[in-house]
């Protein structure tokens, strides 16, 4: 999730570096680092952490000064966002440098390999072990271009997991090297000059020829041109693409706004966050090992806005797959309550930017009661992981948008893994349900990849309601978390009041609210209590407010009992908060758009709130 830049040409690199990384510092910001090949023959790198402007800074009026290099903005997922950690990241010699986006998997075990061949690391991260592994496969050849080129090969179908990658060395002026898995990185045209980024932008003021590479291709860059190879070796033609698009709508890939753009990136944000964590039938977080389940005799999970309504899907899970008791509280409350914690609490804290003041307060609470603490975050090396028993990252990338979208669904996603995998390791779950539900995962981009097609039909419906002073949201079960995030979505971005309610709820009280100018939004996805759901829809009816259902795929009965049915794909229950709020997420959307808001930056919100 960072962003790379790399140039081989005749213009003085660093300004090229750094202007790219300016237009790609969207994508992390944890720290920055530029390497570059110098009138000497020598690679000097340069780096600090924090924000681009810092490296700027530091590098004063004296940048390296070369025509080869690669820069990096870093969002780290291994190692503390410290200088140490930034990359570019070199081997032993220090005469290769690699930059990378994605995470190796199997780091651990090659760094042991490695440094049993005698390699020395540095650093924390998981690239590191890239630089070594080319090194290794570099002794013995005569280091020539092809050499590098094909030690590159052969160490990259060793990584497992996720790859953009950028690489030069000493010995090849005229040779820089790009490859990709899982990972977006494209190569840009140039005359007598080449490049590589993260994302088309950050070419744009150079050149409109892009060269796409796809998952597990190399492109082997020279001033002259670029030619691709597969892993294997075997050489692959493919033609440019010509881009028309203007800089800032490139950014946006496209979108006219974050919020839309991080809405429609889900089914690859999720895949990114179940990334080598469950397959087929088995559900493993490295994260819990760190964590003595079975002195756990409750759990408290705390949070605040949507992350509080990712806790209550949490509590479900936990309540229903492991059998301990959990309970969540909001952490504004938590905190000035006389909580009842003690060791055999585990406290679950759940913070997007990892720097909600509450939140951390509430993280020091239960830590100085001596409870076990989990920080499930967005945020690499932010304040809530200082401190806590373990971390559980969501590996999303950075959220532009200042209302949660795909950190939501991942909140969610994690917090139901982690209650999986608890399961199993408790012994509390039959190994067959695991199984089953594990598989199901692998499924759940999918699933959201075909919620994402009600967009035009939540479109229709943001203009039936856009005009209304009020909507109510109403679900049951796994329904009512979702329903509660689907109405803040609304009041977030379009300050239209909006109140989620447990539909069984609603005759105690919001009942009265009721009118014809009132439309409600029922969860009503195939559910043990859907019969339920469908007889408050008809007190709603009864009350003459229309109501808008969302359903499962094919359920023509519960369609029968609303004014507008919008239908979902057939998913686990358990998945109704992932799948039914990409839909709500849109409504809210559109009904924004429509009343004139500033989607992205909404009026008197934060990204990330770190007061009281
Ligand atoms: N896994 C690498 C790190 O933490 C790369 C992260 C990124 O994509 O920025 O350093």
């Amino acid at each position: 999730m960072c962003g790379i830049v790399g140039y081989v040409g005749a213009r003085d690199v660093t300004p090229v570096l750094l202007d790219g990384l300016r237009r790609l510092e969207y994508r992390g910001y944890d720290s920055a680092g530029v390497a570059v090949l110098n009138a000497r023959g020598t690679i000097e790198i340069r780096k600090s952490e924090g924000k681009l402007q810092k490296l700027v800074d530091l590098l004063g009026g004296d940048a390296p000064i070369g025509s080869l290099g690669l820069g990096h903005t870093r969002w780290a997922t291994h190692g503390a966002p410290n200088d140490m950690n930034a990359h570019p990241h070199a081997d032993c010699t220090g005469r290769l440098v690699v930059v990378h986006n994605g995470i190796v998997e199997n780091y651990a075990e090659l760094r042991d390999e490695l440094r049993a061949c005698g390699h020395t690391f540095i650093t924390e991260t998981d690239t590191e072990v890239l630089a070594h592994l080319i090194e290794e496969e570099l002794k013995g050849t005569q280091g020539n271009a092809l050499a590098l080129i094909g030690a590159v090969q052969r160490a990259l179908k060793r990584v497992r997991g996720s790859y953009g990658v950028g690489v030069f060395d000493q010995a090849n002026p005229d040779l820089l090297i790009a490859a990709r898995h899982f990972s977006p990185l494209i190569v840009g045209l140039g005359d007598g000059e080449n490049f590589i980024a993260s994302d088309i932008p950050a070419l744009l003021p150079y050149t409109r020829k892009m060269l796409l590479i796809d998952d597990g291709e190399i492109a082997a860059l020279s001033r002259a041109g670029v030619h691709l190879y597969s892993l294997a070796g075997d050489p692959i033609e493919r033609d440019p693409l010509e881009v028309s698009w203007d800089v800032q709508a490139a950014e946006k890939a496209g979108y006219p706004h974050f919020f839309l753009k991080e809405i429609n990136e889900q089914p690859s944000a999720l895949a990114s966050a179940l990334r080598g964590r469950v397959d087929d039938k088995r559900v493993y977080l490295a994260e819990l090992d760190a964590l003595d389940f079975a002195r756990v005799k409750r759990v408290v999970l705390l949070a605040c806005g949507s992350s509080y309504h990712a806790g209550l899907v949490g509590k479900r899970v936990i309540e229903e797959w492991v059998r301990v008791p959990a309970e969540v509280l909001i952490a504004s409350e938590f905190r000035y309550a006389a909580p009842m914690i003690d060791g055999a609490t585990l406290a679950i804290l759940i913070t997007q930017s990892g720097e909600t003041a509450d939140t951390i307060a509430s993280m020091r609470l239960a830590k100085a009661a001596g409870a076990q603490t989990l920080a499930l975050t967005n945020v690499v090396g932010s304040s809530i992981t200082r401190g806590v028993t373990t971390t559980v990252n969501l590996h999303v990338g950075p959220e532009v948008g200042v209302v949660a979208s795909k950190t939501f669904s991942a909140q969610v996603t994690l917090l139901e893994l982690i209650a999986l995998d608890w399961a199993r390791r408790s012994g509390s779950l039959e190994a067959a349900r695991i199984a089953e539900l594990a598989h199901q995962f692998g499924h759940l981009p999918d699933y959201v990849q075909a919620a994402l097609g009600t967009d035009n039909q939540m479109q229709q419906l943001a203009e039936k309601i856009w005009t209304r002073k009020s909507c109510f949201f109403l679900g049951r079960g796994f329904g009512y978390p979702t329903a509660l995030e689907g109405a803040l979505k609304l009041k977030e971005i379009s300050y239209l009041h909006a109140e989620g309610y447990p539909a069984g709820e609603l005759k105690h009280g919001p009942i009265a609210m009721l009118e014809p100018d009132m439309p409600v939004i029922a969860l009503a996805l195939q559910s043990a209590t859907l019969d339920k759901v469908v007889s408050n829809i008809q007190e709603v009816r009864a009350r003459r407010a229309p109501v808008i259902a969302l359903a499962t795929e094919g359920d023509v009965a519960t369609a029968k009992h609303a004014e507008d049915v919008v239908y979902l794909p057939h998913a686990p229950e358990e998945f109704a908060p992932i799948v039914a709020t990409v839909p709500l997420q849109l409504l809210a959307y559109y009904v924004a758009i429509k009343r004139g808001c500033d989607v992205d930056q909404p009026r008197n919100l934060a990204k990330s709130v770190t007061v009281e």
